[in-house]
């Protein structure tokens, strides 16, 4: 967990969607400057001078203390000049179909080590399927075999749910240790 002005604050649009994570000097920096409100747990708005002469009863892990103020460290703050919809991409990658499909075969539901498992083109790649979000799925070594060159309904098996480009979670890229801070959870999902 980071602390002060490293904290990570959940950034929002002028529609509150989260859009991103930076860190607590940015966003203090964002709201001196007007660019950004500070949202608090109870979900109110506060531009810099309310936020700054504290609407809490913060424990000392969540002030930073400075020569001539004290201010709350924020968890989210909603940029007040941005409402662009965020569509950024989850990369396609092999390691990013693996973490979207839980290290699970799509078709039986085995979840073996690395080795056992396998990523299956759900529309043959020998039949022109693509290798993107929505024809690609974890397999695990005996479906794959079965299935074949087959689509899974010539070969009578079933996905355990759709393949799709997964959503975008702006806590995806933070480390495990940087789990979202309970004030995120509205905005998440
Ligand atoms: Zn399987």
């Amino acid at each position: 967990m980071r602390f002060g002005l490293n904290s990570n604050v959940l950034v929002l649009n002028r529609l509150w969607q989260a859009i991103n994570v930076i860190n607590a000097r940015r966003a203090l920096t964002l709201l001196y400057v007007g660019r950004g409100k500070i949202v608090s747990r109870e979900l109110a708005t506060y531009g810099w001078d309310g936020w700054a002469s504290g609407p809490s009863s913060l424990s000392e892990d969540r002030v930073i203390r400075t020569v001539a103020v004290r201010v709350p460290v924020p968890r989210v703050i909603q940029l007040l000049e941005y409402d662009r919809v965020p569509r950024p991409r989850v990369r396609f990658t092999r390691a990013n179909v693996y973490a979207r499909d839980r290290h699970q075969c799509q078709y039986c539901g085995r979840r073996d080590a690395g080795s056992k498992l396998t990523l299956d083109h759900i529309h043959p790649r020998s039949r022109g399927g693509q290798t993107a979000w929505n024809n690609i799925v974890v397999s695990c070594i005996g479906c794959n075999a079965r299935k074949r060159d087959r689509s899974p309904e010539e070969a009578g098996m079933h996905l355990l749910r759709p393949a799709r480009q997964p959503r975008w979670d702006p806590t995806a890229a933070l480390p495990p240790a940087e789990a979202p801070h309970p004030e995120w959870l509205p905005f998440l999902h």
